[in-house]
């Protein structure tokens, strides 16, 4: 069964958008079947995929609205190698008409049980907010990645995040745990940004990927071709980055078929909200 995992932090522009489409390109490059879910309106990740949104017919909204399966509204992205299942404008809607419906939080994982054995990960896109539609991906997670960039108010909004995934796992998903945090668009001159990163090795440790994303404008310009980074320029640094980051979560989460004979994998443990020291700028 796939590994599902959500890009998420309630915070706009941290570039969740930029890691999952350029995680899906990279697990897909290192031989890994993908899907990748757009649950942002906005549908950046779509396009980012190749995949015009203004063309598709069925979208998640279909499928959260029960209106398709899983299996009629995903298309493949031929270029980037993995398949998705889309947004557009019409998604922003779906919040409003399911606070009406009955297992509203739970729709996108009832709707995936359908194609879970036939990828190894699933990554879900998540909008900038905690709302229904961030809860139906952390529902259907076993676990949330979390991108952020070493700067003083990185960690501000990081408590509610992390007071929400507590709440899914107590209240709604027993599998949801943090599998890390992701340090992105760093830039190793900027002293702060050094500091900052050592602050969250050394007070989250385990959970802080090894792998970080450097600032690099070849990421930041793939989009416009319709393609991640990974696919667009594979030898820029923040391509080589990314595919690193698909490789080091491989390792760490094997995919349920590798894991077939082998030892289970114990589970993290849930993150503890972080220290409020973590955010005053005396105290760096
Ligand atoms: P989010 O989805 O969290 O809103 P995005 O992934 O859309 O964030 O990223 C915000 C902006 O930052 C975009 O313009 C994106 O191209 C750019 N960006 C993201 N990661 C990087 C990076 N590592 N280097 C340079 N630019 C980046
Ligand atoms: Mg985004």
């Amino acid at each position: 069964m796939a590994k599902i995992f959500c890009i998420a932090n309630q915070k706009g522009g941290v570039g969740k958008t930029t890691t999952t489409v350029n995680l899906a390109a990279g697990l897909a490059k290192v031989g890994q079947r993908v899907l990748m879910i757009d649950l942002d309106p906005q549908g950046n990740a779509t396009m980012g995929s190749g995949i015009d949104k203004r063309q598709l017919e069925t979208t998640v909204y279909d499928v959260l609205l029960e209106s398709a399966s899983v299996v009629e509204a995903r298309v493949k992205s031929e270029k980037c190698g993995y398949d998705v299942l889309g947004a557009n404008r019409e998604l922003a809607g779906a919040e409003v008409e399911m606070v009406a419906l009955d297992r509203r939080e739970k729709r996108l994982r009832t709707a995936l049980a359908a194609v879970g054995a036939e990828y190894d990960f699933i990554l879900i896109d998540c909008p900038p907010s905690l709302s229904l539609l961030t809860l139906n991906g952390l529902c259907t997670a076993h676990g949330v990645i979390v991108p952020m960039q070493c700067e003083y108010f990185a960690l501000e909004g990081l408590t509610d995040l992390v007071n929400t995934i507590k709440q899914v796992h107590a209240n709604l998903n027993k599998n949801l745990q943090i599998i890390g945090l992701l340090r992105v668009m760093f830039d190793p001159r900027i002293t702060l940004q050094q500091q900052v990163s050592e602050q969250l090795k050394s007070h989250f440790g385990e959970k802080v990927f090894d792998t970080v994303i450097p600032r690099n404008v070849r990421l930041a310009e793939a989009p416009s071709y319709g393609l991640p980074g990974v696919v667009f320029d594979p030898a820029a640094r923040g391509s080589q980055a990314y595919i690193a980051f698909a490789q080091e979560l491989v390792e760490k989460m094997p995919p349920a078929s590798a894991l077939a004979g082998a030892s289970p994998v114990p589970a993290p443990e849930p993150m503890d909200a972080p220290p409020v020291a973590i955010q005053d700028p005396n105290g760096l």
